[in-house]
């Protein structure tokens, strides 16, 4: 896709944020370039639209960025995917394990029925955590998804591996 490039290229990389040693990929950038914003939702519509996709999950903070205009273009409502003892409502809620520790996401009891389809979104995939314990927490109740989908992908850390049957999709691999 010839869109691709322009979208990799708009992404800014800042070395040792938050903590020594991390090339922190930086989104924000992306998001100030009108075109690479617009191809890179372009994209992922041109995948989703007509496939009877009625839930785009969207991971805290940045998969909150990228999957509205995409629920919004397909036809699909938008569900967060919270930190913990952010929602209001009654939730459920996933743990998952971090390099020190353990995290959770939450996500709003009754906001999904059984039987739906749904794609989870986030900015980045990088050990797989977050996007397996969205999983987790959609298929507990019944929800069938059909794709995570990413703008950048970390290969080197294997997080797709830890996805199970769920495939991924993602525009821009870095090293
Ligand atoms: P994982 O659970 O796959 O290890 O980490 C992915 C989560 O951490 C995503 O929610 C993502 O937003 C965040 N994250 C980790 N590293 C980066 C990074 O370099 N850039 C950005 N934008 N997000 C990151």
């Amino acid at each position: 896709d010839p869109r691709l490039p322009k979208i990799a290229s708009s992404i800014r990389v800042i070395p040792d944020f938050p903590k020594p040693g991390i090339m922190f990929q930086d989104i924000t950038t992306l998001l100030l370039d009108t075109e690479a914003f617009k191809d890179t939702i372009d994209i992922f519509v041109e995948r989703y639209k007509g496939k009877g996709i009625s839930v785009v999950a969207g991971v805290e903070a940045r998969g909150f960025i990228f999957g509205p205009p995409i629920a919004l273009a397909i036809g699909a409502k938008f569900v967060p995917m919270r930190k913990p003892k952010k929602l209001p409502g009654k939730v459920f809620s996933e743990e998952y394990s971090l390099e020190y520790g353990t995290d959770k996401i939450e996500m709003h009891v009754g906001a999904v029925e059984p039987g739906e389809r749904a794609i989870i979104i986030d900015d980045l995939i990088a050990t797989g955590g977050t996007l397996s314990a969205a999983i987790r927490l959609l298929e507990r109740v019944g929800v069938k998804i059909v794709e995570c989908a990413c703008v950048i992908e970390l290969p080197e850390l294997k997080g797709r591996d830890k996805l199970g049957e769920t495939p991924l999709f993602i525009l821009v691999t870095s090293d």
